[in-house]
C-alpha cells in the first residue's frame, strides 16, 4: 500500500478529494515505478484538487503534474533501479496517475535523469513552474533577446513561474521588471533580483492597441487583458513568451503590436515539450539556480496538507513554490 491524494467523482458528478491508502496492484500500466520523494503543488494541481478547472480527464485520479524520486523497478535497460529521476507533464496528474503519491508508475520515456548538481528536493523546489520559467527564458534567448536589448517584464511575479523567472533572468544579467498584485511583497521580489515593481492594476483593464514602447522581452503567466497590454507595450521587435492563464484564457488583443512593431508572441508549453528541450532546460537550471534563494522562495508541506494548500494557492495566499514531502 502507498499513500496518495485521490480525486473521485460520484455518479451524480460531485467531486471529492482525500488522502488515502492505495494498493500497489492498482497502479496504472507503465514500464517504470518510482518511489516519489518530493512532489509539488502547481497551479494546475490546485485547479484539479479544488475542481475549479477542468484538469482531470478521468476518475479516480491521483493529481500531481510533477515529481522527483528513485526508480524502484524498471522494465527498461536504460533506466535502472536506484536511478534518480524527474517527471514533468505528459498528462500525468490529468489523465495518468500523478506525483502526489508515494509511488507512481509511468512510461520511462517521460522521465529525465536528475542533474548531478541537484537534489530531488531542489528539483521539486524548481518544479514544473521553474522548468517552464526556464523554457520561457530559452525561448527569449532563441529569439535574440539579450540583456542589452532592454528590460524584461514578468507578470504574476510572486507566483512559482514568476519567482523563478526573476531569479534566473537577473542572474543572467537582465534588467527585470516585476508585475504583481501583491505590493507588500516588494522586499521578496527585490531580493530575487527584480529592479522595478509595477502594480498588476496597471495591466488589468483594457488599454490602447499600442502603448508607449517599454519591454524587450516578457514572461507572461496571466493571459487575458494582462497579456494584451503587455503585447501593446513591447519595444520594436520585442518578444513575449506566453505560458499561463492565471488571469484569463482569453486574448483580447489586436494585431497592431505584431504588424506595426514586429513583436513576436511565443507560446510555451511544458507538458508535451520535446525531450531535447527538457534536457536542455534542466541542465541549464542546474547551472543557474541559486540554492539559497530557491530554498527561501519555497514552503514545504506534507502530503496530507496538499488539499488545503490548493485553495490557498488559487486564492493568491501562497508565495513562490510549494514542495510536498512524501513520508
Ligand atoms: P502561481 O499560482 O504560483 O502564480 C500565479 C500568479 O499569477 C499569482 O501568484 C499572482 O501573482 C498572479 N495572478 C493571479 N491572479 C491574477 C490575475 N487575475 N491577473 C494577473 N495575475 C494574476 O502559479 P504558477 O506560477 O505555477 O503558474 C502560473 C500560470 O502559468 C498558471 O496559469 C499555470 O497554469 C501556467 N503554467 C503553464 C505551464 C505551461 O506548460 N504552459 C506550466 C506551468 C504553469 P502576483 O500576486 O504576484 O500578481
Amino acid at each position: 500500500m502507498f499513500k496518495a491524494v485521490m480525486i473521485e467523482k460520484s455518479a451524480d458528478g460531485v467531486q471529492s478529494v482525500s488522502v488515502r491508502d492505495v494498493a500497489d496492484n492498482q497502479l496504472p500500466k507503465g514500464d517504470v515505478t518510482v518511489r516519489v520523494e518530493w512532489s509539488t503543488l502547481n497551479y494546475k494541481d490546485a485547479l484539479a484538487i479544488t475542481g475549479r478547472g477542468p484538469i482531470v480527464r478521468s476518475f479516480p485520479m491521483i493529481p500531481g503534474i510533477d515529481f522527483a524520486g528513485i526508480v524502484e523497478s524498471s522494465q527498461r535497460e536504460d533506466i535502472r533501479p536506484g536511478a534518480r529521476v524527474i517527471l514533468n507533464g505528459w498528462g500525468v496528474g490529468e489523465k495518468h496517475w500523478g506525483g502526489l503519491a508515494e509511488k507512481a508508475t509511468v512510461s520511462g520515456d517521460w522521465l529525465v535523469p536528475l542533474p548531478d548538481r541537484l537534489t530531488s528536493r531542489q528539483a521539486m523546489e524548481i518544479g514544473t513552474a521553474g522548468y517552464t520559467a526556464m523554457l520561457c527564458i530559452q525561448a527569449l534567448q532563441r529569439e535574440g533577446v539579450t540583456p542589452d536589448k532592454g528590460p524584461i517584464l514578468i507578470t504574476g511575479a510572486t507566483g512559482g513561474v514568476g519567482s523563478v523567472a526573476i531569479m534566473l533572468l537577473s542572474r543572467l544579467g537582465y534588467h527585470v521588471v516585476a508585475v504583481t498584485g501583491r505590493p507588500e511583497e516588494e522586499a521578496y521580489l527585490t531580493a530575487l533580483g527584480a529592479k522595478e515593481i509595477l502594480p498588476r492594476q496597471a495591466f488589468a483593464t483594457p488599454g490602447k492597441a499600442l502603448e508607449k514602447t517599454r519591454w524587450a522581452g516578457a514572461v507572461d503567466v496571466a493571459g487575458g487583458t494582462v497579456l494584451a497590454n503587455v503585447c501593446a507595450s513591447m519595444a520594436y521587435g520585442g518578444v513575449v513568451t506566453a505560458c499561463g492563464l492565471a488571469a484569463d484564457m482569453s486574448f483580447p488583443s489586436t494585431v497592431a503590436p505584431f504588424i506595426l512593431r514586429g513583436v513576436t508572441l511565443v507560446g510555451v508549453d511544458s507538458v508535451m515539450c520535446p525531450r531535447d528541450r527538457r534536457l536542455a532546460a534542466w541542465s541549464r537550471l542546474a547551472e543557474l539556480i541559486d540554492p539559497v534563494k530557491l530554498a527561501e522562495m519555497t514552503s514545504e508541506i506534507a502530503l496530507a496538507d496538499a488539499i488545503e494548500a490548493s485553495a490557498a494557492l488559487l486564492d493568491g495566499k501562497i508565495r513562490g513554490r510549494v514542495v510536498v514531502r512524501m513520508s
